[in-house]
């Protein structure tokens, strides 16, 4: 599947844990890209995993988004995202600096989710919570769009992961490619024969 993504735009991945979303992140996005909450638990108390750190951790988070967009960035959000609650500050951000938004869904098996779960060096996940948010991302799959998530990217099978490819696009209003030569028109005062003219020549 090819994925085209504006940029800049804000991405968030959206899956269960375990289903490969950071692993996707690497391998498609550079390191300071991809914003992690496991990351961000680390940088406040040194264990990704202590969820007691979250709420710090998404505070730092969203601050970070929030500098990355005013700098205009493509950044993408790598955390589970499968409840309204957790996306919300994010969407907010993103309206208020006027960013588009894609969401990347992992809608894969839970036995898949489980089975890679088990399978991680670094660390596990207790089964019942892939179970809660395989859950949660069920029942959230029909909000995204009326959240105004503009693109919704759904892969439903690892198969899937693996064969995508990320397609970057600029926004239709970025023009810095163009070289010129330009004609800047603020007001034509009635001299429209003349500009229609003007734009003959240019062809
Ligand atoms: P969490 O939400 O807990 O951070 P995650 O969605 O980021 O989980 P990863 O850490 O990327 O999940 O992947 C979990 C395990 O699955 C890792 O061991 C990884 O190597 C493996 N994995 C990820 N993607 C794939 C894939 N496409 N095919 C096979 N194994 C995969
Ligand atoms: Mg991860």
């Amino acid at each position: 599947m090819k994925i085209t993504i504006p940029d800049p735009s804000l991405v968030l991945l959206i899956g269960p844990s375990g289903c490969g979303k950071s692993t996707f992140a690497h391998r498609h996005f550079s390191p300071t890209e991809v914003l992690s909450s496991d990351y961000f638990r680390s940088l406040v108390c040194d264990d990704e995993a202590n969820q007691a750190a979250s709420r710090d951790a998404f505070e730092v988070l969203h601050e970070v988004t929030a500098r990355r967009l005013r700098w205009q960035r493509l950044t993408v959000i790598d955390a589970t995202n499968t409840q309204a609650d957790s996306r919300k500050p994010l969407l907010q951000l993103a309206r208020r600096y006027h960013f588009l938004i894609s969401a990347i869904v992992f809608d894969l098996n839970e036995a898949t989710c489980q089975r890679q779960n088990l399978l991680r060096a670094e660390r596990t996940v207790p089964s019942y919570v892939i179970s809660n948010h395989f859950r949660q991302l069920q029942d959230t799959l029909c909000a995204l769009e009326v959240e105004g998530i503009g693109r919704i990217w759904r892969l439903r099978s690892t198969e899937e992961v693996d064969n995508v490819t990320i397609q970057r696009v600029p926004l239709w209003v970025d023009r810095r490619g163009e070289r010129g030569l330009f004609d800047l028109i603020g007001d034509v005062h009635g001299w429209i024969d003349e500009l229609l003219a003007l734009q003959r020549l240019r062809g």
